[in-house]
């Protein structure tokens, strides 16, 4: 573990300030219908073309709760530690918007179906535990759009029902990069179990950031301002950065925050205020008359525990233990469900060690350089399974590798026909290796010479020059050998 410390605090004129951070992630549940009636979710549809009676709010028009919604909540709550609670019961926020139909939301106010939990985040300065204060399940809004025309807008009910979970932490982070690692490890463990498919693009991963600023030292918290709806993690560091300075800047020069809402402005990098705060009991919530309370039964929980996969941090023990990872390598690999099952499949047939490595360094580089997800790898695990053991028998050098593991980019080529059609096969001959090895002492008699009085440092330019006159294909183990025999 690195010696790095956490160092994120605002230094304003007259003291050092702390950060205090929560977050409401709404997460869209992965489901083929929406959570009162069985219209499609699918993104990407034209404009109201998946819009029943009961997403419109047609006068007497039934909610129907959607099961599958259910148990995809209770496991993204098994999914972060947290007591499922066996009763809840859904409430009526009411407020006004175009894109509302109904004039409420349907959501989960006093009883939520998932109460605390907790996720570790793996900081470069050791390990944080984030309280989850609740998950509720609520519906989603439709889409007002206002820049289609410049008299106009319009509302698109697409999305009108749509399941989410609203996922609340405790004020439990300290920084935009906590903030950065909150949000990547809750993605990670909805998509292990697969509940939600975490794309922040596409809007399935949203967040609500809570900020205030207190002393070091302080206990109470101090007042908060929400930013609402950012949607990219790196808009969230800057928006909090932002907001946070914002916060002791005022504070210092003796003004107070005003508790309310604000928005991130992208272009300058700001946040500036939207409304004031609304207090829960601005929404009259209510319960819902036209849902009975929820009602899970234990035995529910339980199969639905069972059919839990491996989540990120169980992966990780096992990573460390079974393959002898170091946590900084685990972490790594399990950051993403795709990640660690490509890793799984390279390591079926190759070393485990050197398949780290060409995973972490070589493999991620390229997807780095290409901007694409290891879904979209242009090097299969498989391919990437045999160059590894043609490295490791021997076949062909770390070297050569490299140059093999270029061509075999364009169109996931397999590396043994590369090698084979090249003639890249490593000289492994020691009679061979010593005829080239002659070959270069005896056009450099001068710098042999030189080495035997004393300037061992050369040695390196023999192999250099060997490995040269090989084009990289003789065996630098056994050159190195048979140079040291050579020069004695
Ligand atoms: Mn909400």
């Amino acid at each position: 573990m690195s010696e790095k410390k956490f160092d994120y605090y605002i230094s304003g004129e007259q003291s050092k300030w702390e950060v205090i951070i929560g977050l409401e992630v709404h997460a869209q549940i992965l489901s083929k219908s929406k959570l009162f009636s069985s219209s499609s979710t699918k993104f990407g549809a034209e404009p109201n073309t998946q819009v029943s009676l009961v997403d419109s709010a047609f006068p007497g028009m039934l909610p129907v709760i959607n099961q599958f919604c259910i148990e995809q909540s209770i496991k993204t709550g098994l999914g972060l530690n947290a007591k499922i609670n066996l009763n809840s019961i859904f409430d009526r926020k009411n407020y006004f918007y175009a894109d509302l139909p109904q004039g409420y939301q349907i959501s989960q106010y006093k009883n939520p179906i998932v109460g605390e939990g907790e996720v570790i985040l793996d900081m470069p300065y050791g390990s944080r535990k984030i309280g989850i204060q609740r998950l509720h399940l609520e519906q989603d809004a439709g889409k007002s759009i206002h820049d289609m025309d410049p008299e106009k807008s319009f509302v698109d009910l697409n999305r009108s029902g749509v399941a989410l979970m609203e996922i609340v932490s405790k004020p439990d982070l300290r920084s935009p990069e906590e903030v950065n690692f909150y949000i990547k490890k809750l993605r990670s463990i909805m998509r292990y179990i697969g509940t939600c498919d975490g794309n922040m693009q596409e809007g399935s991963l949203r967040a609500d950031v809570n900020v205030s600023v207190r002393k070091v030292g302080e206990k109470t918290l101090g007042t908060r301002c929400e930013i609402k709806n950012v949607n990219s993690i790196r808009f969230m560091e800057m928006a909090i950065d932002y907001e946070a300075k914002r916060q002791v800047e005022a504070l210092e020069s003796g003004k107070k925050i005003d508790q309310e809402t604000r928005l991130f402005d992208t272009k300058k990098n700001s946040t500036r205020s939207m409304r004031s705060k609304e207090d829960a009991h601005d929404y009259r919530y209510f319960p819902d008359p036209d849902l009975l309370p929820l009602n899970i039964e234990k035995s529910l929980i339980d199969k639905l525990r069972k059919e839990l996969p491996e989540l990120p941090d169980q992966k990780k023990d096992r990573f460390i233990n079974e393959h002898n990872l170091s946590p900084y390598e685990a972490n790594i690999l399990v950051s993403e469900k795709e990640i660690s099952e490509y890793y799984e499949e390279v390591i079926k047939e190759s070393d485990k060690k050197l398949a780290t490595n060409w995973l972490i360094v070589e493999l991620f580089a390229v997807l780095n350089k290409k901007n694409l997800h290891i879904s979209n790898s242009p090097v299969s695990a498989k391919n990437l399974s045999s160059l590894i053991k043609m490295i490791s028998s021997g076949k062909i050098s770390g070297k050569i590798a490299k140059k093999v593991f270029e061509k075999m980019q364009d169109g996931d080529k397999d590396p043994k026909q590369i090698v084979d059609k090249e003639g890249l096969v490593q000289q492994s001959d020691p009679k061979e290796l010593e005829k080239v090895i002659l070959n270069v002492l005896s056009k450099n008699t001068d710098k042999v010479t030189q080495y035997k009085s004393g300037k061992v440092k050369l040695f390196g330019y023999f192999v250099g020059e060997v490995m040269n006159l090989s084009k990289g294909k003789a065996n630098p183990k056994l050159v190195n050998e048979i140079l040291k025999k050579k020069l004695k």
